[in-house]
């Protein structure tokens, strides 16, 4: 189900395929166990509720970093003329002193509980599971698979899209054929404002183990923002930025963890790769050891991928071994 407007872009909600040719690459999430966080929780008259969801609205909602759109906020208290409410959640507030600091000016009474609530951070992705979360954790709200509506809010432009990766692919097919490259590897960084196309190749048989082409053009662009950042100071513009923010990183191989855990760092926000490699990659639930490092909720920040799953691109083979 999805209510906003449709994406103008052919999308197979159920494969997560766009275009038949962009596979979405996320962490398997048919678990029907949630992750769950803590919220600070109150109990009021129901008499009190206007005056408690203008303070909702006006001093909590826009602040808190985690969404409750997916949750009711207030529900029926066991006590009769009394209602439950999530109030904020621990990632917003942590210490019970600055909790009772944001109740302190309330125009309402009421009665903080004695153990916060434990709630899903997310939406489930079927109405079965919504009915059963509803039941064991707290009240939800049904607004359709969460995945849907993140596949239709995203935008691609698939010409640009494949002129990169038929460049990536060309560059790594002449290494291989030109120079006997063991690592024909071959990346490519869009920056965002500017379209500024980077393109990298892998480093490692010059010398340093760490020359992936991903750290390599990672590197490249750290020396550009140097640059950028030692001219902004003499105008005194804005200095400080993530490193490839927002940037789309296109990639001939599968990345191994070090390259994705570094992409995670530079903040970008998207990689398309086309092929897999199932024992080093570090991106896809069946390669390597299933991190899904752009997609691990036990990371700070996170990015699309997508893989190219037409034939278009046909690649020279590396070791299934060879980190990428
Ligand atoms: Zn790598």
């Amino acid at each position: 189900m999805v209510k906003k407007k449709q994406n103008p872009l052919k999308i197979d909600f159920e494969k997560c395929v766009i275009e038949d040719k962009l596979l979405q690459i996320r962490k398997e999430t048919d678990s029907t166990e949630p992750y769950l966080v803590k919220v600070w929780a109150i109990e009021i008259n129901a008499r009190s509720s206007k005056a408690l969801i203008e303070f909702l609205r006006d001093d909590v909602q826009e602040k808190d970093p985690v969404s409750f759109l997916h949750l009711k906020r207030i529900k029926k208290s066991h006590r009769s003329g009394y209602l439950t409410v999530l109030v904020c959640s621990f990632e917003l507030i942590n210490e019970e002193v600055d909790f009772d600091e944001l109740m302190a000016n309330v125009k309402f009474d009421y009665l903080k509980l004695d153990e916060p609530i434990w709630v899903p951070i997310q939406g489930p992705g079927t109405k079965k599971l919504f009915m059963e979360w509803s039941a064991k954790y707290w009240p939800l709200i049904w607004r359709g698979n969460p995945n849907d509506q993140e596949l239709n809010s995203y935008t691609f432009d698939m010409d640009k899209i494949k002129s990169v990766l038929q460049n990536i692919t060309e560059k790594s097919r002449s290494l291989a054929a030109n120079n006997h490259s063991k690592i024909p590897v071959v990346s490519a960084f869009v920056n965002p404002v500017d379209g500024e196309e980077i393109y990298m190749s892998d480093g490692r048989e010059d010398g340093s183990e760490l020359s992936h082409s991903c750290m390599r053009a990672i590197r490249q662009v750290a020396e550009q923002e140097q640059e950028r950042r030692e001219n902004a100071l003499k105008t005194s513009g804005e200095t400080e930025t993530y490193l490839c923010l927002n940037f789309d990183v296109y990639t001939t191989h599968e990345p191994c963890s070090m390259c994705a855990m570094a992409l995670i760092h530079s903040r970008i926000k998207r990689c398309i790769f086309i092929e897999s490699m199932g024992k080093s990659g570090s991106l896809r639930p069946d390669s390597g050891d299933g991190y899904c490092i752009h997609d691990n909720r036990r990371l700070n920040s996170k990015y699309e991928v997508f893989q190219w799953i037409g034939d278009e691109f046909e690649l020279p083979e590396i070791e299934p071994r060879v980190c990428c």
